[in-house]
């Protein structure tokens, strides 16, 4: 067992949101080189290291207020450190099965949380299958992304910059299943920003989502190869391929040594790590696109991710075979 924290409390009442108010910073070097205001909502911030803290929380806490007596995820990244964490502020015990791929710093991160980890299969789908097997009538299983639950949660963090009174002309974000997506267009309606047109980033290796726009349907990719694992669904879930038939949706597709770039960039002007995942939101940003250049205001949602260290981000940025 992990040490208790003498500065958090072991539990949190359910009615107590499990997710921080993130800062929305208006980044100074970013606005000077693309000669408008960029808006940063740090959501890096988030106590598990990433936005999905929101609609994790959030899903937790309904799933505990509808009986749910155990929490199972087969996450080995963000996903499955968010339910470690929900779990732990909820007092709800949460079974997280993980890969034999997973890396030691993210199972000791999970463990950490006070969450029973096992690691069965080599890949994703063996993990999930053994999750799913443990699943009995009072367990609730957290999906990473496709669940109205988590979108409902995550869509707060746009309520949040309209609250501090910023109406981007833009919104720039990483697409991996499509979970903060959904989520972040959930709060774009609710607050009536229906013409604000949102960039898609994902990395080459990881552009399921780029592949389904074009498509007009969800498309899975035969494989990821980036190095961008956090943005690694092989296809996005359908609800985010639908909302391109509702709001304006352009794509972007960064390499990976483009998104390890904006992240060491992001490094040293906010000294802040992220993960690629995150960088490719940030390359996205820097390359211009027309919507961002259309807009006085733009608005990145900086997603973090505990998954990244500034050495590992250097050794990435070293690699020559990289494109
Ligand atoms: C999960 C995650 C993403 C992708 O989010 P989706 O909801 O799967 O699209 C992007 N960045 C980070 C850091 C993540 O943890």
């Amino acid at each position: 067992m992990p040490h208790a924290d003498p500065a958090q409390p072991a539990t949190l009442d359910h009615a107590v949101s499990l997710h921080i108010v993130t800062p929305l910073l208006r980044s100074t070097s970013y606005s000077a080189r693309l000669g408008r205001s960029v808006w940063f909502k740090m959501e890096a911030l988030q106590p598990p290291g990433s936005f999905k803290a929101r609609g994790i929380g959030h899903a937790c806490r309904i799933y505990k207020a509808r009986g749910a007596t155990h929490f199972v995820s087969s996450s080995g990244g963000n996903a499955g450190i968010a339910v470690a964490y929900g779990g732990r502020l909820l007092g709800v015990p949460v079974t997280v099965v993980v890969p034999e791929t997973t890396s030691a710093a993210a199972r000791e991160r999970i463990a950490a949380e006070g969450a029973e980890l096992v690691v069965h299969g080599r890949a994703w789908s063996e993990a999930n299958e053994h999750a799913l097997s443990l699943m009995k009538p009072d367990y609730a299983f957290i999906h990473p992304f496709d669940d109205p639950l988590l979108w409902e949660g995550h869509a707060t963090m746009i309520d949040e910059v309209a609250a501090a009174g910023v109406k981007p002309g833009a919104v720039v974000l990483s697409v991996g299943g499509g979970g903060l997506l959904c989520g972040v267009l959930a709060g774009m309606e609710r607050n009536g920003w229906h013409d604000v047109p949102v960039i898609a980033a994902e990395t080459v290796g990881a552009d399921s989502y780029a592949a389904s726009l074009a498509a007009g349907a969800p498309v899975a990719l035969p494989a990821i190869t980036s190095i961008a694992t956090s943005l690694g669904a092989k296809s996005p879930c359908t609800e985010a391929v639908a909302w391109s038939a509702r709001h304006p949706i352009a794509s972007e597709v960064v390499t990976d040594k483009q998104a390890v770039g904006a992240c060491l960039r992001f490094l040293a002007e906010h000294r802040i790590v992220v993960e690629p995942a995150c960088g490719a939101a940030l390359a996205a940003l820097e390359r211009e696109p027309a919507a961002v250049m259309a807009a006085s205001d733009v608005l990145v949602i900086v997603c973090g991710g505990a998954g990244a260290t500034a050495e590992q981000l250097q050794a990435w940025d070293r690699e020559a075979c990289m494109i």
